[in-house]
C-alpha cells in the first residue's frame, strides 16, 4: 500500500541530511504560456534551490550526499562531470558551506581556453576547488575519457587516504541511491504544493542526464501511489536501456528507504523517456531548444538553459502541438537550474541573438 506524504517524509528523515538549499522551492503558474498552449502549466523552480543565484537540481541530492560525507567524517569530496558541469560546481558550493574540500575531475568535452574561462568552470575557480581537467585524447570517446578521469581520481584518493585524509566519492550527477532520495522528497514536496492549489498534475516534464533526478521522482511517485506521468527528456543520445537504469536506481532508493516490497518501479510502465530532443548532442544546442529558450523568455520573462531545460521545454512544446499532451491537461515543468550555461562557451550557447538596432 502506498504511503501518505507524511509517512513518506518520516522515511526520508531516517537519513542524514545537511541543509543547503531553500525549500520548498516556488511553484507557480505560467499564465501566458498556458493560455497560448491550451494547457494548465506550472513551473517548479529548482533554479531557486540556492545557495546562491546558481542553484539547481543537484542541491536536493547534495543535501543527502553531504549529510553522509559528514557522518563518515570525510575531509575531501571528489566528483566528476564535464568542464561546465552544474553538478560539479554545486558540489563545490555544498562542500564550502559544509567545510569540506572539493576535488573535481572534469572531462574537457569543450576544450578549455585559459584566457577566457567562463560559467561554471570560472565559479569552480572562485570557490577554490581542486580542479583536474581531463582532456579528450585523439580517438577517445566521452566514456573513455570519463573512465580515465575516474582512474586518475582513484589514484589521487589513494594518495590522500594514505596521508590520513578521508575522501568521500560522489558519482557524476550525484546519481546514486543517497542522492536520489532528494528527488523522491522533491516529488512529495511538489505533491503537497499541488494539493494546496487543489490541483493534480497529469504530467511532469524535466530534463534527464545521469537519471538521478528521474529515478528519485519515479521513486517518490511509486511511494505515494501517484498516477502523474513523468516524461524525462534525454539531453544526450541514449537507448531504451536507460529506462532500466532509471528504474533500477529508483528501486535502490526504495530499498534504501525501507519501503515495503510491493512498491517497486517497473521499467516498462513506470518510467517514460523522450529521446528525440537531444540533437545534435550533449552541450550542443539544437534549433528547437534555441527556439524554446527564446519563446519562454519572450512570453514569460523566464530563462532556461541550452544544455538541459531548453531541450526538455522544446519536447513539451512539441508534445502539446502533436496532441501527445491533450488540451486542458495540468502540466508541471520542472526547472532544474543551469542558467550559467547561457554564459558558457559559444559552442554551448548557440545563437540566441536578436537583431540589434544600431543608431548613428
Ligand atoms: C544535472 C542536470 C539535469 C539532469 O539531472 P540528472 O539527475 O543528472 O538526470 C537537468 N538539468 C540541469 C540544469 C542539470 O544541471
Amino acid at each position: 500500500m502506498a504511503y501518505t506524504e507524511k509517512e513518506a517524509r518520516a522515511l526520508f528523515a531516517q537519513h542524514a541530511k545537511y541543509p543547503l538549499g531553500f525549500f520548498p522551492t516556488p511553484l507557480h503558474r505560467l499564465d501566458r504560456v498556458s493560455e497560448e498552449l491550451g494547457i494548465d502549466l506550472y513551473m517548479k523552480r529548482d533554479d531557486f534551490t540556492g545557495r546562491n543565484l546558481f542553484g539547481g537540481n543537484k542541491i536536493r541530492k547534495l543535501e543527502y550526499l553531504i549529510g553522509e560525507a559528514l557522518a563518515e567524517h570525510a575531509e575531501y569530496v571528489f566528483t566528476y562531470g564535464a568542464t561546465e558541469s552544474n553538478h560539479a560546481m554545486q558540489t563545490a558550493v555544498a562542500c564550502r558551506k559544509a567545510g569540506l574540500k572539493p576535488v573535481l575531475y572534469l572531462t574537457a568535452l569543450v576544450p578549455v581556453d585559459e584566457s577566457d574561462v567562463r560559467s561554471n568552470l570560472l565559479l569552480d575557480q572562485v570557490l577554490g576547488a581542486e580542479v583536474h581537467i581531463v582532456p579528450m585524447h585523439e580517438g577517445e570517446t566521452e566514456d573513455d575519457a570519463d573512465e580515465r578521469g575516474a582512474q586518475l581520481a582513484a589514484a589521487r584518493q589513494k594518495e590522500l587516504e594514505a596521508q590520513g585524509h578521508h575522501c568521500y566519492d560522489i558519482p557524476m550527477g550525484g546519481a546514486n541511491r543517497v542522492g536520489s532520495v532528494g528527488f523522491a522528497e522533491g516529488f512529495v514536496e511538489l505533491t503537497e504544493q499541488m494539493q494546496a492549489l487543489v490541483k493534480h498534475a497529469d504530467y511532469i516534464y524535466h530534463a534527464t542526464g545521469t537519471a538521478g533526478t528521474m529515478a528519485g521522482l519515479a521513486a517518490g511517485r511509486k511511494l505515494t501511489g501517484s498516477d502523474t506521468k513523468i516524461i524525462s527528456v534525454n539531453v544526450s543520445e541514449k537507448d531504451d536501456s536507460y529506462l532500466n537504469k532509471a528504474a533500477n536506481l529508483a528501486n535502490e532508493v526504495l530499498d534504501f528507504l525501507g519501503v515495503a516490497q510491493d512498491l517497486r518501479v517497473d521499467a516498462a510502465s513506470d518510467v517514460a523517456r523522450e529521446g528525440n530532443f537531444y540533437q545534435p548532442g550533449y552541450e550542443k544546442p539544437g534549433k528547437e531548444s534555441t527556439e524554446a529558450i527564446k519563446y519562454l523568455a519572450q512570453t514569460e520573462g523566464l530563462f532556461i538553459d541550452p544544455v538541459y531545460s531548453g531541450k526538455a521545454f522544446a519536447a513539451l512544446l512539441a508534445h502539446v502541438k502533436s496532441g501527445k499532451i491533450p488540451q486542458g491537461s495540468t502540466v508541471v515543468f520542472w526547472h532544474t537550474g543551469g542558467a550559467t550555461a547561457l554564459f558558457a562557451e559559444q559552442e554551448i550557447v548557440g545563437d540566441l541573438s536578436t537583431k540589434l538596432i544600431y543608431e548613428k
